[in-house]
């Protein structure tokens, strides 16, 4: 997708903008410490699950009849701390939290499926899960495949350098090397300003991040959250101020699924009301 769509598709979702309300907060504790339990439970039953990105077809069934019966399946790509990442054994973060708070309004369990990010959306549109929710963009391209919820939280690319870098923005990295998480919004924008060729594709930002610490690349373009994560976990590395894009990110469901983005709809719209989904954020991403 060009940049322009991508732009148009991000400002169209900046109508539906996150609610910031205040609200109690007992409810939300134990709605988050049930959310790290199940999740907790989730990954122990499911450590050979890995990055099992395949077989899509021969669970389709099973995901539907399950949350038929009372448990969603929900894809992610746990590579994206704060929003989804591994804790020891358990899969934890601001999405998993959102959905376990989804969950419980519905009355239903989630159960997470973790895999490669750009196996989200072809599991979500397959059944294989009924909710794909990884700190994901709503882009034009991706409506073409998918529904999305309403907004959550926003976001916004940003570029990793090196200190040190003659890097100072986005004009200087025209001819370097990007590095970027496979089939991400950074994936669209880099590809954008610096060419096909000059983009460096991996399956985790984590791998992007390590082969700019040794020099395979000039910078990593990735969303503000995750690389103030990866650059709090290295030495020598600084995040440049500008910010490339604006984004919202919101949950993919099974396009045409009116009825469980109905559902979901209002139980985010609850939880922002009440305060649960500021409090889910700020706990993982405290105001500076
Ligand atoms: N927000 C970005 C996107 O939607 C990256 C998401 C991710 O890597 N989990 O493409």
């Amino acid at each position: 997708m060009k940049k322009k769509a991508l732009a148009l598709a991000l400002a169209a979702c900046m109508a539906a903008s996150l609610a910031a309300c205040s609200g109690s907060s007992s409810e939300t504790t134990a709605a988050a410490t049930d959310a790290e339990t199940t999740a907790a439970e989730t990954t122990a039953e499911e450590t050979t699950a890995g990055e099992e990105t395949e077989a899509e077809e021969t669970t389709a069934e099973a995901a539907e009849t399950e949350a038929a019966g009372g448990t969603l399946v929900m894809a992610t790509n746990a590579e994206f701390e704060p929003w989804e990442y591994h804790d020891g054994d358990a899969i934890v973060g601001i999405d998993v939290e959102i959905a376990q708070a989804i969950g419980e309004k519905l009355g239903m369990d989630v159960e997470i499926e973790d895999m490669a990010f750009d196996s989200i959306i072809p599991a979500v549109t397959s059944g294989k899960a009924d909710f794909g929710a990884a700190g994901m963009t709503v882009t034009e391209d991706r409506l073409q495949s998918v529904d999305f919820t309403d907004t959550y939280a926003d976001a916004s690319q940003v570029i990793i350098v090196k200190e040190g870098s003659d890097i100072t923005g986005s004009a200087d990295l025209v001819g370097k090397k990007i590095g970027v998480q496979l089939g991400t919004t950074g994936d669209l924008l880099s590809t954008d300003l610096v060419g096909d060729e000059n983009v460096e594709r991996y399956n985790k930002g984590f791998e992007a991040v390590q082969a700019l610490l040794q020099d395979k690349i000039d910078a990593v373009v990735i969303d503000s959250a995750p690389a103030k994560a990866f650059v709090s976990q290295s030495e020598g590395l600084v995040i440049l101020d500008e910010a490339l894009s604006q984004e919202e990110y919101a949950i993919a469901v099974k396009k045409g699924n009116t009825e469980l983005l109905d559902k979901i709809n209002a139980a985010l719209a609850e939880l922002k009301e009440d305060g649960t989904i500021d409090e889910i954020i700020n706990k993982y991403i405290p105001a500076e």
